[in-house]
């Protein structure tokens, strides 16, 4: 079962991704939680070549392709083999983020990122929770907890809004795998949520 996290920054996915995964452990599942950018060495040497220095160093054009990189080694180092293995992955982010920074707010890209991930990377997770967050609210988050090492993009709340509309949009597009989320409540309350929408997958 691979499960994938998506929204916008200060959205609280990363918290809800680590949360589901020490339930599933408490309940006695095999489960890897990795992350994007990143996720295999190779991966994570990618992550730190594109999210550290200088933002502009690369066009959004190269970033897809690293990024493409990045992905396709996580996935043969990582996620099949634990898939192979019967594991749960947990993966905060997945393409579906490519689709939206660099497929929308860094470029105009969606159409290279669609042909790029038919070619090399192929699989979609079978669940992804998008977890929905007012803009503003996740924008201070994001602020709040931002590092020196890492780019954080100041989007201001105008293109913050932007990417939660093309999340949802992105949702109604893969339906069939989006369960949407609403962010905008107690950790825990997320988190139950979070945690029913998996029972359907989870029959044994
Ligand atoms: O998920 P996390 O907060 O660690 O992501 C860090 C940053 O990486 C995001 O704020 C975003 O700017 C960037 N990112 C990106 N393209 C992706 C995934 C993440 O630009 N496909």
């Amino acid at each position: 079962l691979f499960i994938s996290f998506e929204g916008i920054d200060g959205s609280g996915k990363s918290t809800q991704a680590q949360m589901l995964a020490e339930q599933l452990r408490a309940e006695g599942f095999d489960v890897i939680l990795t992350r994007e950018p990143g996720g295999s060495p190779g991966a994570e040497e990618i992550r730190a070549l594109v999210l550290q220095g200088d933002p502009d160093r690369w066009s959004a054009e190269a970033e897809l392709l690293l990024f493409t990189a990045a992905r396709r080694d996580h996935l043969e180092r990582t996620i099949q083999p634990a898939l192979d293995a019967g594991k749960i992955v947990i993966c905060d982010r997945f393409a579906d983020s490519t689709r939206m920074y660099q497929g929308l707010s860094r470029g105009d890209l969606r159409g290279a990122v669609d042909t790029l991930h038919q070619l090399m990377i192929g699989i979609e997770p079978d669940l992804t929770l998008l977890i929905d967050m007012d803009p503003a609210a996740g924008l201070a988050r994001a602020k709040a907890r931002a590092t020196e090492e890492e780019r954080f993009e100041d989007f201001g709340v105008d293109l913050q809004e932007k990417m939660r509309a093309g999340f949802l949009e992105l949702a109604n597009e893969y339906a069939d795998r989006f369960r949407v989320i609403d962010g905008n409540r107690t950790l825990e309350a997320v988190s139950t949520d979070v945690r029913a929408t998996l029972d359907p997958h989870l029959e044994r």
